[in-house]
């Protein structure tokens, strides 16, 4: 049994649904250990995830910022060694869409050897009827990036685990691959 630990960061324009994301995400976790309010506006939730068809687990430190400006240096600075991305913009709002590309650049730029689980979440499906973003545009722009694509209602609760568990599956296969890679090595 194995117990990982991944850092995770929320990322994405202001109002897009980031924050909202992550409590109902955690609400839903009977085992929800703590709740980190650092300064300058960043918090950091921890979720354990079990990882399914194995006895082991992935502890999620999910970093959710404020993303004002004007907290800028404090949250590249959380950025060190992320190995997780949640990539989150509001299906109503096709400017929150064409930011990814940028929120996706910064996180790369700080994680490790270029190593990052990613996904990309559509919040806000409840609006559905205001849609600007279409399904099948996200999702191929998520597969040219290497993240899986989600979409959410953190308002109707709706599919909130899945993108974390994803996150949490993706960083465990990348640790096997690791594990694999080290073994044939020695
Ligand atoms: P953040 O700035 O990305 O952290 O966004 P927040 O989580 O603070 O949410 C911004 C606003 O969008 C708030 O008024 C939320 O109630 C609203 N919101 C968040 N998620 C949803 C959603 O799925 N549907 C709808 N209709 N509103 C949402
Ligand atoms: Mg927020």
């Amino acid at each position: 049994m194995v117990k990982l630990r991944a850092k995770c960061v929320l990322a994405g324009d202001s109002t897009v649904g980031k924050s909202a994301l992550v409590h109902v995400f955690r609400s839903e976790s009977a085992h929800f250990l703590k709740n980190y309010t650092l300064t300058a506006g960043v918090e950091v939730f921890v979720n354990p995830v079990p990882i399914p068809d194995t006895p082991d687990s992935v502890e999620l430190f999910i970093f959710d910022s404020s993303g004002k400006e004007i907290f800028y240096d404090t949250v590249e600075s959380q950025w060190e060694l992320t190995a997780a991305v949640c990539l989150v913009y509001d299906i109503t709002n096709e400017t929150t869409f064409n930011s990814c590309t940028k929120w996706l650049e910064r996180v790369r730029a700080q994680a490790p050897s270029g190593q990052l689980a990613g996904v990309l979440v559509g919040n806000k499906t409840d609006l559905a009827c205001r849609r600007a973003v279409e399904y099948t545009q996200a999702q191929e722009w998520a597969a040219s990036q290497g993240l899986e694509y989600f979409e959410t209602s953190a308002k109707e609760i709706e599919n909130c685990d899945a993108p974390f568990q994803s996150l949490a599956r993706a960083f465990h296969r990348m640790y096997e691959e690791k594990l694999e890679h080290i073994r044939s090595i020695v």
